[in-house]
């Protein structure tokens, strides 16, 4: 993990158009089988480039952020 705590998607709002895991070559971010994305909280560094890619603002940062962290 890196100094900011990893995004994570909103399944309720992700429409598994793809866009995240086909067009935006993170590694951090994963394909279900049944389309929805999926963070690799191991993988993502927390900069949340990826939150301007989803087109239905599905990634998200959590709300709760540790100063100093
Ligand atoms: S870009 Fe957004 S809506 Fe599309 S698959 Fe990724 S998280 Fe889901």
């Amino acid at each position: 993990m890196g100094l900011l705590p990893p995004v994570y998607v909103d399944e309720s709002a992700c429409e598994k158009c793809g866009t995240c895991y086909e067009k935006f070559s993170c590694p951090a971010i994963g394909r279900k089988p049944d389309g929805l994305a999926f963070i690799i909280n191991d993988l993502c560094n927390g900069n949340g480039s990826c939150i301007q890619v989803c087109p239905k603002d599905a990634i998200k940062r959590p709300k709760r952020e540790v100063a100093g962290k």
